[in-house]
């Protein structure tokens, strides 16, 4: 048996979490309207939802806030984010931004004024993130994804399923021409299930680009969990370091953006950045002072982007991702051994149970992944989240129900939070939930809201 490799951290503060009675949790659900997003953070024991600003900042972190340098302008704790950046990244040219969403809604309309073509502009991705395809929309383009098709069978294990479908690309190029505003690489890639991308097939979709002119943005919000894979998994980069790997992942750029919020280490924050089109950082600071602040903090405070500078070092550190991949890893196989059907091999920040397997008797509308969330909630106090049905929504068109070609609820892993003995936890719950599947009901609506339901709907059991 191999040794299992503890957590490479001591706890210093403890911050404590509530176990509560089932009849406590019936209660909370019912208020909450079946619908787990509209919990109180209080009532749950073990929080899964997102790993989205989750995590938790180092001593280091704690301290370097205390050096926050909050001069309106000019902050020093910029210029160290700054150099940080182009130390990891080669990119000289920095925008902090108050988040992720920040750096698109900044970025974006700069690269679709940029655009030759006469038709409706376009962006081409692996996979647009949820905002990133809402501000390639407000922005005036049209998101397409091009996702290997290898990734659409959970059950089917392929070392890279966040990779770019190169046929399709080449394709898309040549169909859309001068439309193509920026072809957007994201590592890992999260709608996929925080699938990691291949170097090579970084480095090739980038080269078709380029041949066409067309400008690369890697969205970077888990730079480091991709180097991380590529270093397990492609034996070529076996013994290069990782600050190696990632360099050459943003050598296929010309610009970034990044949710600080994942990778980043911290609990707020973004970043856009530049390899030397100094024109278009330049526009891009111009459209950042009256969206997100003044170019030298972006609606971030001194001591957050103090904070990221520490945080995104931390995020690199080969012992800490060994760690947090492998917990990842470790949730996923404790599943697997107890019969439950998982997206294989497990990504970088999630597990994602494949809900249509384990409820088959639940019909999509009634939502099979959000049920079983509701039910793994009432189990043990565990919040999960759906991507499925519930999140795909109707067509704008017919208005009825699209078919959606999931249906899984996401188990997404903070970073640093939690140890191996919560994942066991998590792991007996859901194999409890698995055993009584079923008399686990479907749901319907009692409040459906017009868009982006999933957060604000309201729903009850069918009887
Ligand atoms: C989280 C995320 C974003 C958006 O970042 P926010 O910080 O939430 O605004 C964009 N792209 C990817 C891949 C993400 O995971």
């Amino acid at each position: 048996m191999t040794r299992r490799i503890p957590e490479p951290f001591r706890i210093k503060m403890v911050e404590p979490i509530k176990q509560t009675t089932f009849d406590e949790r019936r209660a909370a659900l019912e208020a909450a309207g079946w619908n787990p997003f509209l919990l109180r953070a209080e009532d749950v024991y073990i929080d899964l939802l997102t790993d989205s600003g989750t995590g938790a900042m180092s001593d280091r972190q704690w301290a370097a806030l205390m050096m926050g340098d909050e001069a309106y302008a000019g902050s020093r704790n910029f210029y160290e984010l700054a150099d940080t950046v182009r130390e990891l990244s080669g990119y000289p040219f920095t925008i902090p931004t108050h988040q992720g969403r920040g750096a698109e809604q900044i970025l974006f309309p700069e690269l679709v004024k940029r655009v030759k073509g006469a038709g409706q502009p376009v962006f081409l991705s692996n996979y647009h993130f949820d905002t990133t395809k809402a501000h390639v929309e407000i922005a005036g383009a049209r998101a397409i994804n091009l996702l290997t098709p290898e990734a659409f069978d959970t059950t089917k294990s392929y070392p890279w399923k966040g990779n770019v479908d190169l046929e399709g690309l080449a394709e898309a190029l040549e169909t859309h021409g001068g439309d193509v505003a920026a072809l957007i690489l994201t590592i890992t890639c999260n709608s996929a299930g925080g699938q990691p991308v291949s170097l090579d097939n970084l480095k090739a979709a980038s080269a078709l680009a380029r041949k066409h002119g067309v400008p690369v943005v890697i969205d970077a919000a888990r730079f480091a969990e991709n180097a991380w894979f590529i270093k397990q998994r492609d034996p070529a980069y076996a013994d290069v370091p990782l600050s190696a790997i990632v360099r050459e992942q943003f050598g296929c750029g010309d610009m970034f953006t990044m949710s600080a919020k994942k990778d980043g280490l911290v609990n707020i924050g973004g970043l856009c950045a530049f390899r030397e089109d100094e024109d278009l950082f330049s526009a891009v600071q111009v459209r950042c002072v009256p969206m997100e602040g003044f170019v030298t903090y972006g609606g971030l405070a001194g001591r957050d982007m103090a904070a990221l500078a520490v945080g995104l070092k931390e995020g690199m550190d080969e012992g800490y991702l060994a760690y947090r991949i492998g917990q990842v890893e470790y949730l996923g196989a404790r599943l697997a051994e107890g019969g439950v059907a998982i997206q294989t091999p497990t990504g970088g920040h999630a597990v994602f149970v494949d809900a249509r397997k384990l409820l088959p008797h639940i019909r999509p509308e009634q939502f099979p992944a959000h049920a079983l969330a509701c039910e793994l909630y009432l189990e043990g106090g565990v919040r999960a989240v759906e991507i499925g049905s519930l999140l795909l929504g109707r067509s704008p068109e017919t208005g009825e129900q699209e078919a959606s070609p999931f249906e899984l609820m996401r188990l997404t892993i903070p970073r640093r939070v939690y140890t191996n003995d919560h994942m066991d936890y998590v792991a007996d719950c859901l194999i409890a939930v698995k055993e009584r599947a079923a008399s686990v009901r479907g749901l319907d609506f009692v409040y459906e809201p017009p868009l982006l339901r999933h957060f604000t709907a309201r729903l009850k059991p069918m009887v």
